[in-house]
């Protein structure tokens, strides 16, 4: 038996709740690990709410991410012991995830932990510090370097947002960020922001074209924000899209494409190839500052996940979540 936050569908009425489940009840897999440390990412909270149709089958354990210790393996690749990180693959939509303290996956989703970081770092990163770093090499892959001058972040003082700070500013970018929490300007310069920008100065639709300002950006809005980023981007600019906190829609036009040669680069964790994966947690254990990663985690413990999901949607949780599960 084992502790787990468990979905369940009644009609349509959609519950969350802390269960006590029977291993019997383990998703098919080859491998089944004790789950150490799991965390709230956005798409977590919305399928903790129900608020969007993240779960495509019930009851489901929600989590798309999870750090633990294999307990059982008939995968080549891993034997008991072995600690291993999962991010993404429908985890947590399609197969039960990472919020209990056993998850039963295919093996070949999973990454061995990435040295120097303990299984509780790991998490504090996450799918949403794991997909900071996939944006910032979007970034890298399109020339968008140090010097060619100032990199915006949206949504920062959000989990995705505050890593992408803390990345870019360590590899030497001039960060610009942009929230809707002005309160969190002091959190948001530690993390390496030389300029804190309100969200409501991004809100209203703009002209295709504004000013140049931006060499790159990091958005995790989507949106009219994101369309107004498009559009005072500097010439062959790119911006690293992956979010849609603030909203699906794109309200742009083609003129900064076409006119300035501006770059919109999609990004996606869930069906990331593995070895972009490694290559990501590589980078992630070079240039992300540990004391900074400690300084943008909050860690809870699995019976207040739900309270906390409520807290995320609302905007009111601030960097990265951690759930102790069972943590070692
Ligand atoms: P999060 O911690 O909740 O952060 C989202 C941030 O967006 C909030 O902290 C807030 O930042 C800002 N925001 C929230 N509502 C907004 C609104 N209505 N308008 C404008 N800004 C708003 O979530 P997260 O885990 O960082 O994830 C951020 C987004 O990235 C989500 O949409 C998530 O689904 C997506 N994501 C995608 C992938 C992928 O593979 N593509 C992976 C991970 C996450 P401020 O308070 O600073 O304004």
């Amino acid at each position: 038996m084992f502790q787990a936050i468990l979905i369940e569908k009644d009609g349509t009425d959609i519950r969350a709740g802390l269960s006590t489940v029977g291993d019997d009840r383990l998703p098919a897999g080859d491998v089944t690990v004790r789950v150490a440390y799991s965390t709230l990412n956005y798409k977590d909270a919305l399928a903790i709410t129900g608020k969007a149709p993240v779960v495509r089958s019930y009851p489901m354990v929600p989590g798309i991410d999870f750090a633990g210790v294999v307990e059982h393996s008939a995968h080549p690749d891993y034997k008991p012991g072995d600690k291993v990180v999962l991010n993404g693959w429908g985890v947590g939509e399609q197969h039960w995830g990472g919020l209990a303290e056993k998850a039963r996956v295919n093996g070949d989703w999973l990454v061995p932990l990435q040295s120097p970081f303990t299984l509780r770092q790991a998490m504090a990163i996450g799918t949403a510090g794991y997909t900071a770093m996939l944006c910032v090499m979007a970034l890298e892959r399109h020339d968008v370097t140090p010097g060619k001058g100032e990199v915006l972040v949206t949504g920062a003082a959000g989990g995705v947002g505050s890593v992408a700070v803390a990345l870019l500013s360590k590899l030497g970018y001039e960060v610009v960020v942009v929230t809707g929490r002005p309160e969190e300007a002091g959190y948001l310069k530690v993390l390496g922001a030389k300029e804190v920008l309100e969200r409501k100065q991004f809100q209203d639709p703009g002209k295709p074209l504004a000013k140049e300002r931006w060499a790159g950006a990091v958005d995790v809005v989507g949106g009219q924000i994101l369309a107004n980023v498009c559009a005072a981007m500097k010439y062959r600019g790119t911006v690293a899209a992956c979010g849609l906190a603030g909203g699906m829609s794109l309200p742009t036009t083609v003129a900064p494409f076409i006119l300035r040669g501006v770059t919109l680069a999609g990004v996606d964790s869930v069906m990331c190839p593995r070895d972009l994966r490694i290559e990501a947690w590589r980078r992630l254990a070079d240039d992300l500052d540990p004391a900074k990663l400690d300084g943008l985690t909050t860690e809870i413990p699995l019976s207040d996940v739900i309270p906390t999901a409520t807290r995320l949607l609302d905007g009111q949780v601030r960097g990265r979540v951690t759930v102790a599960v069972s943590p070692t």
